[in-house]
């Protein structure tokens, strides 16, 4: 067979709207996918097998969509770094085409698969698809890249977006022969999660896969979207699309998000519509900036920005962590979100800010056990969206408003004030009045009668105590 290319997928788990894909077919129909299940990443410590499960359902998908465009995706269960060049010798491969990543790791990896393939003669290319803009494309006018959101969004918004790219079609695979070469270099079938150590029982926030996601858009573009700008922040409402798991994985293309939902905006005549899509617009641009910034400042997956964060006198007190993740604090909004992110491995935006302000400011615990926990959770665990989201919340990283503490009480008064998602969540609390629900002050005796904790600390005490350690944090900094 002649010019056979490999396209490499990674956190592109789909055949439609996919850049380097559609490159890869427009040279060649000569076209087999690979994913490589890397040890690297798998026997890390914060994998979530609600992640896993995720990603194993998208590939079991793609395998037959590859099938219905008449062609293979190869699965190996090895480093890319070692498997790729020797798949693609093997195979007498002419190229390897894959979309760039903007994570440490990633690019790192993707630099000795490069180098690897250099040396044995293989050519490769690769593609920005997971971005609407590339790092280098949104700058500051002096030509830096932004540190901050707003600015950085007032830029994004006036780029053109690209169309989405024809999905694969008409291609042709490996023949006998050519699968029993693959079969001899280590390419096998895929495994179940739960054959790779991460069985995940409860139901997913979103089902694996390109159709259910495209599904998802269009059920989310047709209805809550309207109403996204006011429903967004409420956790006991299906108000936003919970799409998170497809973008991490790219079960659906980002052209085509965006194209979806600025269709819903150009023929829409109501102005409610119009700011619920821009504002859902907005948080595609919160995505992105997470990323861009990843890239510039790879440093932020290792520690916070902000120099007053270096050498932070954090309590890391054990047991109020355990109390934290197991949904124990005494305090009913942040144990009922936790409670959602251990069952559902998903939490809902709104309690994501409130239970990592609460970790890092109330229980004054390095924002970075939280920042894992979540890995080791979330079926969107995402470095860049995750460690920005860390960041801001614990005021380490970018955002301009340096400190940022939240009330568990009035975050419940604002966004839950009929305690429909604390009920939701915590069952032994369900029949206790709202108002103490949502302000959180129960007696002790009803505490005790549904073997509800007492408040594991005192929010004004800790504010104050937080504080103060702040300010002598960063006066420290500003005179070294
Ligand atoms: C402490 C903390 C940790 C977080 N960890 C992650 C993570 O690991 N992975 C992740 O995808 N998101 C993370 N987020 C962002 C946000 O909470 C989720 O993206 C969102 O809740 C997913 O639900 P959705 O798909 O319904 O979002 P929607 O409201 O429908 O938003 C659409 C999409 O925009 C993106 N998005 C929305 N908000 C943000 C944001 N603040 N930052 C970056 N991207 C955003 C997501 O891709 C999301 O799917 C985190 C936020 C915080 C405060």
């Amino acid at each position: 067979m002649t010019d056979l290319i490999l396209f490499w997928h990674r956190r592109d788990l789909r055949i439609s709207d996919n850049v380097g894909l559609a490159k890869a077919r427009a040279r060649s129909p000569h076209l087999v996918g690979v994913f490589c299940l890397d040890p690297n990443i798998l026997e890390r410590d914060d994998v979530a097998p609600a992640r896993v499960t995720y990603m194993i359902g998208c590939l079991q998908e793609l395998q037959n969509r590859y099938e219905q465009a008449g062609t293979q995706l190869l699965i190996v269960q090895d480093d890319p770094a070692k498997a790729l060049p020797k798949l693609a010798t093997a195979l007498e491969a002419t190229a390897i085409y894959w979309n760039r990543d903007v994570e440490p790791y990633g690019r790192e990896r993707d630099r000795t698969v490069a180098a690897n393939l250099k040396e044995a003669g293989i050519e490769y290319q690769a593609f920005w698809d997971q971005i609407l803009h590339h790092p280098k494309e949104i700058s500051t006018n002096a030509g830096t890249p932004y540190t901050v959101y707003t600015p950085f969004w007032k830029n994004w918004i006036t780029h053109d977006k690209a169309e989405p790219c024809p999905d694969l079609a008409d291609a042709k695979g490996l023949d006998a022969a050519q699968q029993k070469t693959a079969e001899k270099v280590g390419v096998g079938p895929l495994p179940t999660a739960v054959d790779l150590g991460y069985g995940w029982d409860n139901p997913l926030v979103l089902e694996p896969g390109e159709w259910v996601a495209q599904t998802r858009l269009e059920h989310f573009c047709d209805g809550a979207i309207a109403e996204y700008q006011a429903d967004r922040n409420l956790p006991a409402l299906d108000g936003t699309s919970t799409l998170s798991p497809a973008l991490k994985f790219g079960a659906i293309g980002i052209r085509t998000v965006w194209a979806a939902a600025q269709a819903v905006y150009n023929r829409s005549r109501s102005d409610e519509t119009r700011d619920g899509v821009r504002t859902w617009q907005q948080e595609l641009a919160w995505r992105e900036f997470y990323q861009h910034v990843m890239y510039h400042f790879p440093e932020l997956a290792e520690g916070p920005y902000r120099d007053t964060y270096k050498n932070f006198p954090w309590d890391n007190d054990e047991q109020r962590f355990d109390a934290w993740c197991q949904g124990k604090t005494g305090y009913p909004i942040v144990d009922a979100a936790m409670r959602q992110l251990n069952e559902l491995g998903w939490m809902h935006n709104r309690c994501r800010m409130i239970v990592a302000s609460f970790l890092t400011k109330d229980l004054i615990i390095d924002w970075r056990w939280g920042e894992r926990y979540f890995m080791q959770l979330l079926i969107d665990g995402d470095l860049s969206a995750n460690n920005g989201g860390w960041q801001w919340s614990a005021s380490s990283g970018m955002d301009p408003k340096p400190l940022r503490i939240f009330n568990p009480a009035s975050q419940s008064q604002k966004f839950d004030s009929e305690a429909e998602y604390i009920r939701q969540w915590l069952p032994e609390v369900r029949h206790l009045d709202t108002e103490m629900l949502v302000t959180g002050k129960i007696p002790k005796g009803d505490r005790d009668a549904c073997d509800y904790p007492q408040p594991i600390v005192d929010h004004k005490q800790r504010q104050a105590q937080f504080k103060e350690r702040y300010s002598a944090q960063k006066a420290q900094a500003k005179s070294s």
